[in-house]
């Protein structure tokens, strides 16, 4: 058996169980599914279940639960392990020089007797070089090792790739879920639980860091941010979307925030159901703008910030994809006329 305690992964766990269960092992896995449900943390799970001293099952098959306490638990765990290794982008990149070291230390012979594992985070980020080095390792993999490749962009990862390995899914994870996971780690009222769960999407790394308030203020200054938008001061406007840019790691964040506000804001006009809303505490300013605002309106507002996200998401650059979003968004909303009084 292979578990973990990982969430809501019911169906990827399964696929990994069932490797581990019958040791049939793939030289390849493919984990794909949205930015921050366990990706990597199951990688690394993975890992541990196939070398952990403890956790051979009852019929004696090699892998099986990984204790976390054994000293190859924790060395795994700690990235000290020689046979684990973790290869993540360098920059925006993960570089030919990084695929090279795995390629040589996969050449060499193993230190311990058990598996080897190169979990590469974020494999669509891979240079075309690298990809193509990986290929010629996948297509003659050593003995005894598996590659395990996580990605959110699985259409930017080489079909050739994809082709070689096995394919796990990672879904979003539900609400109840996502509950259980913040009442294990976190002390919050209700109100604030349930709160962060619903503004997660399904997320929860992203449910995490709203408990732990490390998005608070992220949140506060993009909700402030809406409120420039249809002043139709382009000046302004093209002002917010350069020191935005400066961060492409948080924009994505941001995108989200105002996708879920306008969602919140449609929601409300279509159903009048409070209880529908993502941004729980911010009920009575969703009801006002509700009023101001056609239906079609706030359909293409949430068109415009899905299709910037996807444009981000394929590495598009940052400065003008915002320039464009934020001017699209401010002739939207924006009233002609107040920009004069
Ligand atoms: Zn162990
Ligand atoms: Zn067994």
């Amino acid at each position: 058996m292979f578990r973990c305690n990982i969430r809501g992964q019911q169906e990827a766990l399964s696929v990994l169980d069932r490797a581990v269960s019958s040791g049939h092992i793939a030289h390849a896995y493919l984990f794909i599914g949205p930015e921050g449900v366990g990706k990597r943390t199951c990688a690394i799970e993975f890992a541990k279940a196939l070398n952990c001293q403890e956790g051979s099952c009852s019929r004696g098959c090699q892998g099986g639960i990984p204790c976390g306490q054994c000293p190859t638990c924790r060395a795994i765990a700690d990235g000290n392990f020689p046979d684990v290794s973790v290869v993540s982008p360098s920059g925006a990149t993960i570089r030919i020089e990084q695929v090279r070291e795995v390629r040589r230390s996969a050449g060499l012979k193993a230190h311990t007797s058990g598996w080897r594992v190169w979990v590469f985070e974020d494999s669509d980020k891979m240079t075309e070089e690298a990809a193509n080095a990986l290929l010629r390792t996948l297509e003659e993999p050593p003995p005894r090792s598996v590659m395990v490749l996580t990605t959110s962009n699985p259409f930017l990862v080489l079909p050739t790739i994809v082709s070689r390995c096995q394919v796990v899914r990672f879904g979003h994870v539900s609400l109840p879920e996502i509950n259980a996971i913040l009442t294990e780690r976190f002390d919050l009222s209700d109100q604030d639980r349930e709160l962060f769960a619903s503004l997660s999407g399904g997320i929860p790394a992203k449910a995490i860091r709203l408990a732990r308030g490390e998005e608070r203020q992220a949140r506060e200054r993009a909700l402030d941010l809406l409120r420039k938008i249809g002043t139709r001061d382009t000046l302004e406007i093209l002002k917010i979307s350069e020191s935005l840019a400066e961060d492409r790691t948080s924009l994505v964040g941001y995108l989200e925030m105002w996708t879920s506000w306008y969602r919140d804001i449609l929601i409300l006009k279509e159903t009048g159901d409070t209880g529908l809303l993502l941004n729980r505490d911010r009920q009575e300013e969703i009801s006002g703008v509700a009023c101001e605002n056609s239906t079609d309106k706030l359909i293409s507002a949430i068109q415009i910030l899905q299709e910037a996200l996807n444009a981000l998401r394929q590495n598009a650059n940052a400065r003008l994809c915002m320039d464009s979003v934020l001017l699209r968004l401010d002739r939207l909303l924006g009233d002609p006329r107040r920009k004069e009084n």
